[in-house]
Formats: structure tokens, sequence, C-alpha cells
């Protein structure tokens, strides 16, 4: 299925709940919110990651610097279907997902549940029967009972064909005098047809305190399911070699070292990052830099190796891939690579990355006399790089 956009709500005047901002509340030490939007995090399913909220609510992106790169902020409208078109107008796909901010259990099946249906018939809301005896209450009283036959709660993330949604602003125009609670019961009103899926009991919408405390017990469940939950690490290998050609100026493992020959190559000829690139790229399983970028390509020649570096990492990250730690070896006679040049790539490497320092790790070796690394006609690279894979990917 074509990718879609999400749309995550987070908008509301501060609800509070014990004093604080019911939407960052801790859930395991994590915003309740990040978790929402975490939970619609999913590359290979979800295009762009809208939230509609205030910058004030979002401080605790800075923590995640994942997030804070695919979040797209949308300031809001002063009710609620106002902040949700904001954040649909801001979304390019044919179908979005509408989430709410207060829910940080929706799981990638689920999500891929609605946004199947949604694809297929234009609207689709997931539902949960209800199980408890309804009753209407009048002041102190019982009034009756609701036969439950046929009642189900909603929940997000609902998800809609855009061009659905325009047609039933066109009529009711969402900063209008109507009010609606969801965006499927405008459509409902409207006469559109709303296919439903099934819901899933614990994705629940955090009230009250004792919410949170449920919250916390299904995260924590679900993170003692061990390795799988958390992503699997994966292992690459890269290795690559050029011989010094004509000019002076090398580029190496992200650095410029001006008073060495460069070394010959369709790019800037940065053997050390061709080697990580080509690791990373081998441990996602998503081919080599000679074929992204293959060297007859005009667009490419003379390109700066840590652009290439770059676009692999972003390709990385599209397809649910993190660069966790990188080992890189360079091997040549020339020129002399001391402790502070290979400090040097290190804090390189590691902000192309965005990577800890000490999650990279630069050696060099002279290469012993032995070949044209050792004879001082070329240098070579090689490269070791593990990756986690993203829960939902
Ligand atoms: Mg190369």
């Amino acid at each position: 299925m074509a990718r879609v956009d999400a749309v995550v709500v987070a908008a509301g005047a501060s609800e509070r709940m014990a004093g604080i901002d019911k939407l960052t509340v801790p859930l395991l030490g994590r915003p309740l919110l990040a978790w929402a939007v975490a939970a619609l995090d999913l590359p290979r399913l979800v295009d762009r990651l809208i939230v509609v909220a205030p910058e004030e609510r979002m401080a605790w992106l800075a923590d995640e610097p994942r997030l804070r790169r695919r979040v797209e902020l949308v300031p809001g409208g002063r009710r609620r279907q106002e902040s949700v078109a904001a954040g649909v107008r801001a979304a390019t796909a044919t179908t979005v997902l509408i989430h709410d901010g207060a829910r940080p259990l929706a799981t990638r099946e689920l999500v891929r549940r609605v946004a199947d249906a949604a694809e297929r018939s234009g609207a689709a809301v997931p539902v949960v029967p209800v199980s408890d005896t309804l009753k209407r209450v009048r002041g102190s009283s019982i009034a009756g009972t609701v036969p439950r036959e046929g009642l189900a709660t909603a929940q997000t993330p609902q998800g809609f064909r855009r061009e659905l949604l325009e047609r039933a602003w066109a009529e009711r125009p969402p900063q209008g005098a109507d009010t609606w609670t969801d965006e499927a019961s405008l459509l409902e009103d409207l006469g559109i047809p709303v296919r439903t899926v099934a819901g899933d009991g614990d994705n629940i919408k955090v009230t009250v305190a004792a919410d949170v405390a449920r919250a916390e017990r299904v995260l924590a469940d679900r993170l003692a399911q061990g390795p799988r939950s958390l992503g699997r690490v994966r292992i690459g290998y890269g290795a690559d070699s050029h011989p010094f050609g004509p000019g002076e100026g090398l580029s190496l493992g992200g650095i410029r070292i001006a008073e060495a020959p460069a070394l010959s190559g369709h790019s800037d000829g940065d053997v050390a990052l061709h080697a990580l690139a080509d690791a990373l790229l081998g441990a996602a399983a998503l081919g080599d830099l000679g074929r992204l970028y293959p060297s007859r390509d005009p667009a490419t020649r003379g390109i700066a190796s840590t652009k290439l570096l770059e676009a692999v990492r972003e390709l990385l990250d599209r397809q649910g891939f993190d660069p966790s730690d990188v080992d890189v070896t360079i091997v040549g006679a020339r020129p002399r690579l001391g402790p502070s040049r290979l400090d040097s790539m290190r804090g390189a490497i590691a902000d192309l990355l965005r990577l800890p320092p000490e999650r990279v790790s630069v050696k060099a070796s002279s290469g012993n006399l032995s070949g044209d690394e050792g004879a001082g006609r070329a240098m070579s690279a090689r490269a070791v790089a593990t990756v986690s894979e993203r829960v939902g990917r």
C-alpha cells in the first residue's frame, strides 16, 4: 500500500492531572505524548509525521533526536476540530491518520489495520465493543439501562482519504458553529460511510491518574518481551580502496587534510566514508554505494562523501534503521594519521551519523610496507557497523 501521512493532535489547552500537563506526564520516564507520537513513527507506512501542538509542549523532542527530525510541528486552533484541520491541511498523502496525543499504546498492527481499511474504503475507525452495562443516569438515580447491543467505543488512529475530509469541511467548516468530537462523526452526519476495524482494548486514552499506571504496565510488558520488541541489531561490513591521483587536498574520514595528496575517484575519494557507508548499507541489506550512486552519473562527479554518508543515514532512517556503533580502519603509508587527526575524523563521523562520539571508532594502519597502501600508492579502508532495526519498521 502507499504510505500515509499521520497527524497527532496535542493542541488542547493543557488538561491538568495531579497538577501537571497530562500530555507530558512521564510514562516509564518518557512523556506520554512522546509514546503517542512514536506509535505512529513507522517509516515504511507513515510518510509525514505531523504533530499539532504548541511548541512548549514539545520540549522533550530535544531528547529524541530521531523524532525531532521526523516531526513537523503545526500550531493548533481553538477547538480540536480546527487543530485536526490544520494538521490535515499540512499533509500531502492521499490518506491521513488522525491520532489522539493522549493515546500512547496504539500498536503497529492497529495502525496498519486502520491505514489499510482507510485506503480501501475511504474512512476507517477502530472500535471496541462495550462490555460494561450502560446506564442512563439522571441526577443521582438510574433512569434506565441502555441496551449495549451494537454499541462500541471509538478509538484513534482514525484513517481518512484526505479528499473526503475536504469535502466534509466544505459543507461544515471546522471553524464554523458546529462542533464534533471526532472526524468520523462529521462524516457520519453527512452520510459518508465509515468502516470499522477491530480496535485494541489496551489502546486507552489516558484520562485519569489510574490510566497512567495502567499504560505503564502495558508498556513495561511490551518492553519485557525482549529483543524483538526493542528492535533487532544487525551488522554490516564495508571495504574500499582508492589510488592517489593528481592534486593536493585529501578528503578522509569526513575531514580535509590540505597538505596531503588527493585520492582519485568519482567523488572526492574519501575511502573511509565509502567503506563506512557500505558497512551501514550492508547492515540494513540496502545494497551498496556504487549501486545507489553509480560512477557513470555526472550529477555526483566530485560530490563530497560527507553528503553521500548523510544520504545513506537518511535512507536508513526512512527504512527504519538507526546506526548504532561503527568501527573504521584506514590503511595507508601516507599521510601520517596521528591521534588528533583520528579524533577529528571520529567527531566528523559522529556528527554526520548523529551518534555520540563514543560510539564511533576510527583507527589507522601504515600498511606495514605491504601492497599499494604500504608503498604509499593508495589508501584503503574497512568498516564494520551495527544498526538497530526499529520496532514496527
Ligand atoms: Mg570508493
